[in-house]
């Protein structure tokens, strides 16, 4: 059988079955347009044109092809696409950062009177966005120890629809058993999500261990060189394309076009930048944790983690590129001096509050990522001002110690 002009326009358009996840995250996107480029085409346009009113009467009624993009756009559904094959879900959505997919996330699933147990130790907006802002339209939220799974199960209660969990969290990388919390959640009819911004599926892949929903912000390693703000929800057809597609049609938290074709070109190396980036995080655990001026470190892949065997066996044998660790004071106000110390004493290192990119990060948690936080909510989420994180890049490993080195040095003699 000979090809049509339209075949052999557009070639390669289909993949064959059973492609590995490296593969997968380099070449699923939508099939090329009829100019065949190679690199995935950037869309940026806001509308599409149609080939006459009866078909674009049914493209709206349907939904589907493209009509407007806060509907669909070509480059941000070939993100979803790919996505979705990395995570190993049916489908993606793609959000304009990742508090907007949680963002996403509740208006999806929850109304007045619906009850949420979290983790105390996620991300700062993420208790925020739980507390504050849905707390405001009449949603409980029940904040739980990362660790402890009977305090999961002793805040169920008929309301209860969705179990949020973040592991390994942001900043002390604690670990959580994803299997047993989702074996909870369905035992009570309730979802389990997880925030899987720090391990990527290039290590972790929350839906083999039974979670419904997997969460992202790509801002940090799908990107990976700090360019874009772009977030996901990836999970079940049946939620992703039913239930959030028409919020996102009518709320409008869409990614931009542009922002989904460099999140689309960063996860070609997302692999092999969590490899490499995991391997230098865990030389400078190394390091540090041989320093006499550092009290604990905390990173899943040092034998000294107190979840380090499930973390190891979830994470594919990969810390991630997240450590912190903790200077002591005297006082609080002597912690903080000190970490501000080393800090500032860094003349490589970003001082930044980002992670998840090429460039090293050095971050003091209590003022920043958790500064809007109460300072009881921040104790109880273990978050010292002695606290330093570090979000390991790609510059040769010698040179983030040495960068560290000044400033620890020279603790003793301020
Ligand atoms: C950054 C981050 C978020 C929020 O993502 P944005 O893209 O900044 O909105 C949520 N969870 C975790 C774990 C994060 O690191």
């Amino acid at each position: 059988m000979s090809m049509s002009d339209e075949e052999r326009r557009i070639a390669r358009a289909t993949l064959p079955a059973g492609l590995r996840p490296e593969t997968l995250a380099v070449r699923t996107a939508l099939p090329p347009s009829q100019h065949g480029e190679n690199s995935e085409a950037l869309f940026l346009t806001s509308a599409y044109v149609q080939p006459d009113a009866a078909t674009s009467a049914q493209r709206f009624a349907a939904s589907e092809d493209f009509t407007y993009s806060r509907t669909s756009n070509p480059t941000v559904r070939s993100l979803e696409t790919r996505l979705a094959a990395m995570e190993g879900t049916e489908a993606a959505i793609a959000t304009s950062t990742g508090m907007s997919a949680i963002l996403l996330l509740c208006m999806g699933l929850l109304k007045a009177g619906d009850h949420v147990i979290c983790s105390r130790s996620v991300f700062g907006s993420t208790i925020n966005l739980f507390a504050k802002e849905f707390g405001k339209f009449g949603v409980e939220t029940s904040f739980v120890s990362q660790t402890d799974l009977q305090d999961w199960q002793a805040a169920i209660k008929p309301a209860t629809k969705l179990f949020f969990a973040e592991t390994p969290t942001n900043p002390l990388t604690e670990v959580c058993d994803i299997r047993a919390l989702a074996d909870m959640a369905h035992a009570a009819n309730a979802l389990l999500v997880v925030d899987n911004t720090y391990s990527t599926p290039s290590l972790q892949r929350p839906a083999e261990f039974g979670a419904d929903l997997i969460m992202h912000s790509a801002t940090k390693y799908m990107d990976g060189q700090g360019r874009v703000m772009a977030g996901a929800l990836c999970g079940p057809t049946r939620l992703i394309k039913d239930v959030f597609g028409p919020v996102m049609r009518t709320a409008g938290m869409v990614l931009s076009p542009f922002n989904a074709w460099v999140v689309l070109k960063g996860l070609e190396t997302l692999g092999l930048r969590m490899r490499a980036q995991s391997e230098q995080a865990l030389a400078v655990a190394h390091w540090l944790e041989a320093r006499p001026e550092v009290a604990r470190v905390y990173y899943p892949s040092l034998a000294s983690h107190s979840q380090h065997e499930l973390a190891m066996r979830q994470q594919s044998g990969q810390g991630g590129a997240v450590l912190s660790f903790e200077l002591q004071g005297e006082t609080p106000e002597a912690a903080r001096a000190a970490a501000f110390h080393v800090i500032d004493s860094t003349r490589v290192l970003s001082i930044a509050t980002n992670l998840g990119d090429t460039k090293s990060i050095i971050t003091h948690p209590a003022t920043t990522s958790h500064g809007r936080l109460s300072e009881e909510q921040r104790r109880a989420a273990g978050i010292s001002q002695g606290l330093i994180r570090l979000a390991v890049g790609l510059e040769h490993v010698d040179d983030i110690t040495d960068d560290l080195l000044r400033g620890l040095s020279t603790l003793k003699n301020r």
